[in-house]
């Protein structure tokens, strides 16, 4: 692909487990917008969030996402990039747009099992299930409306999501 394949979804719905194992299998670069935020500012996204809002954070997301503009890398996008409509309409026409959809449930269970390293500071307060269902229902449209493609990545396992991206974006290769 000529263009890089931008992973959108929640925190937790596997945009870095299943865009990385997606990458081996096209044999794509792998870059994910946090970690490229640390590269260039040298902060974890707790740090700069805590010495800059979290509008800071967001207009530092939205000029690395820019950035990203070479093709056959798959980047996996922080749950919040969806939430500025210029990093929707950057990603939908410079790239192809894949949504992980997850349950908040599962995205609660999923978070509960494999905690963040890095705990990322709470948007609202309040208890992580509530809060996940509060940010996810906020969010689904701006979600939907970025992607090209949809994936229910509630049930299936990483490498049965991969494949099931696969048949989306090459339907004719499908067997
Ligand atoms: P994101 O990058 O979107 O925040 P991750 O890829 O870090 O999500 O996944 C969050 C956690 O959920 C990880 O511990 C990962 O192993 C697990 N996970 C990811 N995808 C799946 C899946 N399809 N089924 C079960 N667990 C998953
Ligand atoms: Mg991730």
């Amino acid at each position: 692909m000529t263009q890089p394949l931008f992973m959108v979804g929640a925190r937790g719905c596997g945009k870095t487990t299943v865009g990385q194992a997606l990458a081996r299998v096209l044999g794509y670069a792998f870059t994910d917008t946090d970690e490229m935020l640390w590269r260039s500012t040298g902060k974890t996204v707790a740090e700069i969030v805590a010495d800059e809002g979290w509008a800071g954070f967001r207009a530092r997301e939205s000029e690395i996402l820019t950035s990203v503009i070479q093709g056959q890398t798959v980047v996996a996008t922080g749950g919040g990039i969806i939430l500025s409509a210029a990093n929707r309409h950057f990603m939908r026409a410079r790239g192809t747009v894949v949504y992980l959809h997850v349950s908040a449930q599962e995205l609660a269970r999923r978070l509960q099992v494999y905690p963040d390293e890095e705990q990322r500071p709470s948007l609202t307060g309040k208890p992580m299930i509530e809060e996940i269902a509060d940010v996810l229902a906020a969010r689904e449209k701006l979600y939907q409306e970025a992607a090209h493609h949809i994936l229910d990545a509630s049930q299936a396992a990483p490498d049965d999501v991969v494949y099931a991206i696969l048949q989306q974006l090459y339907p004719s290769a499908a067997s």
